[in-house]
């Protein structure tokens, strides 16, 4: 790999490569853009085939956090940490604490929190180590489960969409189906239902579906034909890459909104559902909710408001509304609105730091 190419292809910052034998550790921390402020972004374990293949993901990851953060209006920027590993076989509290000590070293450029294969309990080890982490658990005053605020922000952007589609944001008589009823789906659910929403929901988990069913009234459906029910909204909140060239064509809904990442299997899909009339909510700005949680617990120094934040979520009906109104104007599908509203975010600050404020 032609690391110095690859940095320049998207303007990435920094990359740093943590290397010790004792600790077993073997990770790599992205740093794309702190133009908004420090790089935030989670700790992934995964057991990548190759270092290049670890380093792709990093970068890849870490600009995807630069874009979340700066449509939330969030004062971050965007990194990322992959350790090279099995999670489920190769932790242990020095490779931790070595990654803490690493993530120190940067001096705050880089802050960090749970992802795929970590977990609270693995922060509050590199927190042995750093000041520069985040999403503790609420037992040690953090912010905890981001679930319930990545669902309210879901929530807030299903009624935004409606807005747009119906001249009426309400939820009630509309009817949602729900891919996966986890953390997030669950929460969700309960939200529409509050709101007189109608459920249909699947899930590969018998007990997550019963439990709606039962809480909620909820229709179940089989996995495999949740995407194609007649309904008002689709919620993807399991998988990535459920809006692909087989679902396209079955979807039966006029509105995508659900808390998933990288929805999109490919780019292009985007593009096929807005030919289609589809209104498509892009993953990352309707999602942020889990972002906008830990971020809390940095920004204030009394520590992490539950009030506040859900506050915070509830802009993410005014980030969707914009979007919509961008994609309008530049007549462009609504995920690459989104990126030029994160761009034209960062161009904004950008240009307003040249203003010298006194030291
Ligand atoms: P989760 O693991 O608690 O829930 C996912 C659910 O999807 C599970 O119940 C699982 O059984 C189900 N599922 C898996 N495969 C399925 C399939 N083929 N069909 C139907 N259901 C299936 O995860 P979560 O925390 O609820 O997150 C859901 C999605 O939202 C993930 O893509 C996650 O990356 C994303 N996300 C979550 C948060 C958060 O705050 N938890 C924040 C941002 C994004």
């Amino acid at each position: 790999m032609e690391i110095f190419k690859r940095l320049d292809k998207y303007q990435h910052e920094q990359l740093i490569l943590c290397n010790s034998k004792i600790a077993g550790l073997k990770a790599v921390i992205a740093i794309h853009d702190t133009t908004l402020g420090p790089a935030l972004g989670g700790c992934r374990m995964w057991t990548y085939n190759s270092d290049g293949e670890a380093i792709e993901d990093a970068l890849r990851l870490a600009r995807a956090m630069t874009y979340k953060a700066a449509v939330s209006g969030l004062n971050f920027g965007g990194g990322k940490a992959v350790i090279i590993g099995d999670s489920a076989r190769d932790k242990t509290e020095s490779l931790f604490r070595a990654l803490g000590r690493y993530i120190e070293s940067l001096g705050g450029r880089y802050i960090t929190a749970e992802d795929v294969g970590t977990s609270v309990e693995d922060m509050e080890i590199i927190r042995l180590e750093t000041r520069y982490v985040t999403g503790i658990s609420t037992s040690q005053g953090g912010s905890g489960d981001p679930s319930l605020v990545t669902a309210y922000g879901v929530y807030k952007g299903i009624k935004a969409c409606l807005e747009e589609i119906y001249n009426d944001g309400s939820i009630a008589g509309k009817t949602v189906a729900i891919q996966g009823v986890g953390h997030v789906g669950y929460h969700l659910a309960e939200l529409i239902y509050k709101d007189k929403g109608k459920l249909i929901v699947a899930d590969i988990n018998d007990a997550a579906v019963g439990r709606v069913i039962n809480e909620f009234g909820a229709i179940a459906v089989k996995p495999e034909e949740i995407h194609t029910q007649e309904c008002d909204i689709f919620s993807p909140c399991a998988l990535g890459a459920i809006i692909n060239d087989d679902t396209i064509p079955e979807l039966r809904c006029k509105i995508i909104a659900g808390a998933a990442n990288n929805q999109l299997k490919e780019e292009r899909h985007g593009e096929t559902l807005c030919k289609k009339g589809i209104l498509y909510a892009p993953d990352y700005v309707i999602n942020a909710g889990g972002l906008i949680n830990v971020a809390d617990e940095l920004e204030y120094t009394e520590g992490y408001n539950r009030e506040r934040v859900l506050h915070k979520a509830s802009k993410i009906y005014d980030a969707v509304a914009r979007l919509i109104t961008i994609s309008k104007r530049d007549d462009i599908p609504t995920h690459i609105a989104a990126d030029r509203m994160a761009e034209e975010r960062i161009n904004h600050i950008r240009d307003i730091k040249k203003i010298y404020k006194g030291e």
